[in-house]
């Protein structure tokens, strides 16, 4: 029997609904479990809140210490990391090792930052010195989704740590195997007990923690719609930190571009890569009307229709694999469907796959003139429309509540320019996949993508809050005017 929870450092089984996780590829059953009650809830919190102290006042060599003796663990672990991830997603194998490595090099990274933007700076003044460090915030509830299950709780897990503050994690109900690990590599690093602590389960699991007394932060990556959930639950709350890292409606324009394979080759990497399961996927594609944005149609159909698709570990090695589940398929065919309905015109329908009822083909919808809604839809299908004008393809790209990612594919410098000042989002690329991102940098955008507290790179922001103090060390008279 699998855990459903690790508390104070014990491993407690059974007692709230039965999760099972299954391969979405072969049907596999990866683990078996059950959720964490709401009483292993409050305990896990209340175990998170005695560690508090202790880890607040353990020193930060010590921290980092105990994070890079993980971080090693990672590292030899990779290979069995990447496969769980793997069997859990249904992510092609050589996506999953690029996840084990991000998280193995998420330790030095989240150490850099830390100290180049959480650490402490002292200035010599005439009364003595004027000292800013930071302090952590306290107990955190760490929320991951089942896309990236590894490499995205795993960057609020160490920057929080690093910081001094204490967790708990509840990973994805569809992911609770590299969850499970994950904190067991926490364990086999030397982490004191108390200091992370892990609920299994799906929304009860984590409603009963957003409502837990000893809750001091919510970090959370998931969707809009469960992240505006939080955001208002907490409203009026100033206390309760919250780092929302939500999704994109992202949009990739291709205007000016010679080589229109090439820009076809961007939209697939932007598209299609991990099965159109990335929050950065470009979900819109904006072309030029008339023959320039024909040519790159023509091309992305012709490569649409090679993509291989196939189960995580099939030689060769597949460029995607299958949906995380057969609802996940499901609800992506019935978006297709509505889009259809409103007076979208399939130019290469996605379809359910042979290979099985997570595997959705890769669909491409021509929705020029149609009014769609502003709704992240998470596979691989993509919506393109046509603009007559920059003006115009680059309004269409802003069009939209969302504002994760955005692509330009141009060879123009002055589009570029433009294109980088007028849009709307926090990871703006040129002539790369809108998911082209760099663990160096932050990673996050406004509106409905986030609470402008982005993460990766800045993720040390949003784990400390910064404490400025004056201080002489003697008891001087000081100057009053009248005295
Ligand atoms: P989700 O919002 O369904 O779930 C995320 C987590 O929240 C899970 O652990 C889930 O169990 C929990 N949860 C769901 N409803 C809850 C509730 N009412 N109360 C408490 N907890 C609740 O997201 P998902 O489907 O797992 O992940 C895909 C989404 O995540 C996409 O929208 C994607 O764009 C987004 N995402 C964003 C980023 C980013 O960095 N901005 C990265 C990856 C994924």
């Amino acid at each position: 029997m699998a855990h459903s929870a690790f508390i104070s450092g014990q491993w407690v089984s059974g007692g709230g609904a039965d999760i099972v996780s299954i391969n979405p590829a072969d049907g596999e059953t990866v683990w078996t479990g059950s959720g964490a009650t709401p009483d292993s809830v409050r305990q896990a919190f209340a175990a998170a809140r005695t560690a508090f102290e202790d880890w607040a006042l353990t020193s930060y060599d010590e921290r980092r210490a105990v994070v890079q003796a993980y971080g090693d663990i990672v590292k030899a672990e990779a290979d069995h990391i990447a496969q769980l991830i793997s069997r859990e997603t249904g992510k092609p194998l050589w996506e999953t090792k690029g996840e084990a490595g991000a998280m193995a090099a998420k330790v030095g990274v989240s150490i850099q930052a830390h100290d180049e933007r959480a650490g402490r700076k002292v200035t010599e003044t005439e009364f003595g010195e004027a000292v800013l460090d930071h302090k952590p915030l306290g107990v955190m509830f760490v929320l991951g989704p089942y896309n990236f299950p590894g490499h995205l709780p795993n960057g609020h897990i160490i920057p929080a740590l690093l910081a001094g503050n204490t967790i708990v994690f509840k990973p994805s109900e569809l992911t609770p195997a590299v969850g499970e690990f994950m904190v067991q590599c926490w364990e086999k690093a030397g982490l004191p007990a108390g200091v992370l602590n892990l609920v299994q389960g799906a929304r009860e699991t984590g409603a009963a923690a957003l409502d837990d007394p000893d809750l001091d932060g919510v970090l959370f990556t998931g969707s809009w719609n469960t992240g505006a959930f939080i955001h208002k639950k907490f409203a009026g709350r100033t206390g309760i930190q919250l780092a929302l890292e939500m999704g994109g409606n992202n949009p990739l324009v291709v205007w000016d571009a010679a080589d229109a394979e090439a820009a076809a080759r961007i939209a697939v990497l932007s598209s299609y890569i991990t099965a159109g399961q990335r929050c950065s996927c470009a979900r819109r594609l904006i072309l030029p009307q008339g023959q320039a944005g024909d040519q790159v149609v023509d091309h992305l159909v012709e490569m649409i229709k090679k993509l291989s698709v196939n189960v995580w570990n099939a030689d060769p090695e597949p460029f995607m694999g299958p949906l995380v589940s057969a609802q996940a398929a499901s609800h992506v065919l019935k978006a297709q469907d509505d889009l259809i309905a409103l007076g979208a015109k399939p130019i290469v329908k996605s379809e359910r796959m042979a290979l099985g009822d997570a595997f959705v083909s890769p669909g491409l919808l021509d929705v020029d003139g149609v009014t769609t809604p502003d709704e992240e839809v998470f596979g691989p299908l993509l919506q393109v429309r046509r603009a007559d004008s920059f003006e115009a393809a680059l309004a269409e790209a802003n069009n939209t509540a969302y504002g994760l990612s955005a692509g330009l594919v141009s060879d123009s410098e002055t589009l570029w320019k433009r294109f980088w000042a007028g849009s709307r989002a926090g990871i703006v690329n040129r002539n790369r996949p809108t998911p082209g991102a760099a663990s160096s940098m932050p990673f996050g955008g406004p509106g409905q993508s986030g609470n402008l507290r982005p993460s990766a790179y800045y993720a040390a922001d949003y784990v400390a809050y910064p404490v400025a103090t004056q201080a002489a060390s003697t008891v001087e008279k000081m100057p009053v005017k009248g005295l």
